[in-house]
This record gives structure tokens, C-alpha cells and sequence, in this order.
């Protein structure tokens, strides 16, 4: 064992819940020592010096990891966007402003803290409005601003006139989308993110939402040099041809979703392909009306397609087994808030027949293999951050989901948040 540090904390007296081994265990001490756990089980004081350290009594809380959303926009309020941002040329010409970066900037500040706030002490940021959103994580990182842990693809690369301009770089051929994919690795970003298929937001006809879009040549070309740089590359896709692509492009992840096929699901599992269904996204179009919205009529007809589409999908994929699922709520766009991944993980036990505690297993251990940071997220175990959050002994979260919308208090790196 490690020699103890100075800024050594024991918490004791918690239960447990551990997404990885699917079990509660109770009467446990944990061992921080500065930012990650040193060590996790019962007893451990008894068996290290303890004598100079800070100990917390967690007093028989319920303890579980700092949830993960895998996928949001943090440049996104989740306000209903005006009108005016429709034109893809005036977003561009805005985005080019110093004022622009200021505000966008902003926002991404108070998301990423609002989501901390929530107990969401990771977030995977997919296509945002400014590259600005990699200085927030380094600032973040070393402690200058307060927000959750960013995980950023920077801006997500789509077939030129796609769906979702605001939030992408634009290309039209092999060569531009190497050009694009290295320029996002120089800027840091932690993944990649590709546009396999149109979307909802800005379609023009209907079933334009799930149509394919980037080519496979394409998609193999950016995935090779992503993977040579350690880097995973998740595809926005709406539909099952997308997903084809994908799955011959060397994708790692499939955002939203389609009706998959046995043959597609077979796939998906043999290759270790994630799917993220973000069915918070469909849930809040849903149970809004068009004005709330600010859908247009060939958007909402989209929207619902492609949202029984990706049921249906779910469905299939649960029951076929041996398929990784996450937990993304597409938090930042209109009518789904920032904070509020809870939402997903009710909805992936309700109407899909997950248990509470698989529910809660996509959003904590299934995001962190997504990203490809198990080894440091995703549970609380020895060489991981400290990333936790803590229910009193009446508000057990497995027994009622809704407790994760608001822990009793949250903890980052082994710091007191609230
Ligand atoms: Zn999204």
C-alpha cells in the first residue's frame, strides 16, 4: 500500500451500491487519498494507520457513483432556440464573433455546473456551438471553474448540409474529413463524433431524419486515425441503413438509434458496438406541443418514426443480450435540461424492463466503458476518482428512481460539492 497522504479522508458506515457486481454492500469504508480511492471494503481502517487522517461519517447512507451522461450538448440551454438560428448562414457568420465565444462559453459553464450540482459528475459532450467548450474542461480540470468532468467531441463531423450545422464541421470527401478529424485531434478533444445519418432538428422532409449520409469510406477513413490516436468515435445515426455503415466503418457507439434487425444486433455484439438510445430527447418532444417545441409539422412526423423506431431497437437489443447500453439524455437541446440524466435512467427501467439497479448500471460503469474511461469512472473502486453521490437511509434510489434527481449530497474527487 501507497504511503498516506496529507489530504487523506476515510468515509465509513455507507451502503454501497455497486453497479459492476450488481449488489449492495453495506457497512463499507472507503480511503481517499487526494482526488482517487486507495482502497474500498470493510474493515479497512483496521487494517491501515489511521491515526492522521480526516474521517467522514457518512452515517448509513446509500452511496452510489457520480452519474454519467454520455451524451448532451453543453452548449445548449435546453430552451427553445429562436427562430432567426434556423439559417444555417447566420449561425455561421455569429459563431465567427469574439461576443459569441463569451456567451457560449458561459452557458457551457453553467450547464456543467448545474449537472454537477444534480449529481452528474460526468458529462460526454457531443457537437457544441464553439471549440471553447476543450477550454472549459482544462479550466475545469485544474480547478479554476467548478462543473462536472467533461468529456468533449468537440464539434461532430457531418456530410456538408447536413442536419445539425450549428454543431458541426462540414465535409464533402474523404480527404476533408481526415483534414477535419486530425484539426479536432490537435485541438484535444476526447472523442469524435460523426453524423451517420440526417436528424430530427432541421429536416426538410420527412424520413430525411434517419437517411444516410456519410459514406463508409468516410467513416473508416476518420474511425482509423481516431483509433490510432486512442480516440473512440461515436456516430449519430436514426436509422437502420446508418447503422449498417457504422458497423463496417469500425464506429464504437451508436447515438439514438434504429429498429435493428437480428442481423444488425449480432453485429453490434460481436463488435462490441454501445448503443445510447437518448430517450429523454423523445420523451420531451413528445410531451410537448409544437409551440412549446418549435418542432415544424415534418420534424414532429420525423421525431415520432424515428423515436418507435429506436423502441422498437431497445427493445430488440435488450432482449437479444450481450450489447453495451449507456445512458444520454441529449441534454442542451430545446425542452430536455441539463441535470436531469435521472430521467433516462427511469425511463430505460419503465418501459424497457430493466432493473432499477441495470438502469442505473448504464449511467454509471456502461458510460464510463463507453468513453473508455472505466479505469478511472463508473464505480468506486481502488485507482478511480472519487466521484460519488449519497442518498439518506429513507431514500434508497433503488427502490425509488426518482431519489436521483436530487441526492442528498455530492462529492467530486473526494471534495464536498453540496
Ligand atoms: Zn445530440
Amino acid at each position: 500500500m501507497e504511503p498516506l497522504s496529507s489530504n487523506t479522508i476515510l468515509f465509513y458506515n455507507f451502503n454501497y451500491i455497486d453497479p459492476v457486481s450488481c449488489s449492495i454492500h453495506s457497512d463499507m469504508e472507503m480511503l481517499v487519498s487526494g482526488e482517487k480511492i486507495q482502497s474500498i471494503g470493510k474493515n479497512i481502517s483496521k487494517a491501515t494507520k489511521t491515526t492522521n487522517i480526516i474521517k467522514i461519517d457518512l452515517e448509513n447512507q446509500w452511496v452510489l457513483p457520480g452519474l454519467i451522461d454520455v451524451h448532451c450538448h453543453l452548449s445548449g440551454s435546453g430552451k427553445k432556440l429562436p427562430k432567426f438560428l434556423d439559417s444555417d448562414k447566420l449561425v455561421r457568420f455569429i459563431q465567427k464573433r469574439k461576443f459569441f465565444e463569451k456567451i457560449i462559453y458561459n452557458t457551457m459553464k453553467k450547464n456543467a455546473f448545474s449537472a454537477l450540482m444534480s449529481g452528474t459528475t460526468t458529462v460526454r459532450t457531443l457537437g457544441d456551438a464553439h471549440l471553447c467548450v476543450l477550454k472549459l474542461r482544462d479550466k475545469i480540470n485544474s480547478g479554476i471553474e467548478i462543473g462536472a468532468r467533461i468529456f468533449s467531441g468537440g464539434k461532430a463531423i457531418a456530410l456538408k448540409g447536413c442536419h445539425g450545422a450549428a454543431l458541426c464541421l462540414d465535409i464533402t470527401n474523404i480527404e476533408e474529413g481526415l483534414e477535419i478529424a486530425q484539426f479536432l485531434i490537435n485541438q484535444g478533444v476526447d472523442c469524435l463524433k460523426v453524423m451517420a445519418t440526417g436528424g430530427v432538428t432541421g429536416a426538410k422532409a420527412i424520413d430525411e431524419a434517419g437517411r444516410p449520409e456519410l459514406s463508409i469510406e468516410v467513416m473508416k477513413a476518420i474511425c482509423d486515425l481516431a483509433h490510432q490516436h486512442g480516440l473512440k468515435v461515436t456516430a449519430h445515426c436514426e436509422g437502420t441503413e446508418g447503422a449498417w455503415r457504422c458497423v463496417q466503418s469500425g464506429i464504437d457507439s451508436l447515438e439514438h438509434g434504429a429498429d435493428y434487425d437480428e442481423g444488425l444486433l449480432d453485429k453490434l455484439e460481436e463488435l462490441k458496438i454501445a448503443i445510447i438510445p437518448t430517450l429523454a430527447a423523445g420523451f420531451a418532444y413528445g410531451g410537448h406541443s409544437r409551440k412549446e417545441t418549435g418542432l415544424s409539422e415534418i420534424e414532429l412526423i420525423n421525431e415520432k418514426r424515428i423515436s418507435k423506431n429506436i423502441e422498437v431497437g431497445l427493445k430488440r437489443a435488450i432482449s437479444h443480450g450481450g450489447i453495451l447500453i449507456g445512458a444520454g439524455d441529449d441534454a442542451g437541446i430545446p425542452l430536455v435540461l441539463h441535470g436531469k440524466i435521472a430521467q433516462e435512467i427511469k425511463m430505460l427501467k419503465k418501459e424497457f424492463g430493466l432493473t432499477s439497479m441495470e438502469s442505473i448500471r448504464c449511467a454509471t460503469i456502461n458510460n464510463a466503458k463507453i468513453m473508455g474511461r472505466e479505469d478511472k469512472l463508473g464505480s468506486l473502486d481502488p485507482g478511480k476518482y472519487a466521484d460519488f453521490i449519497t442518498f439518506n437511509p429513507e431514500r434508497n434510489p433503488l427502490e425509488k428512481l426518482e431519489f436521483l434527481f436530487n441526492p442528498d449530497s455530492v462529492y467530486k474527487a473526494g471534495k464536498y460539492i453540496r
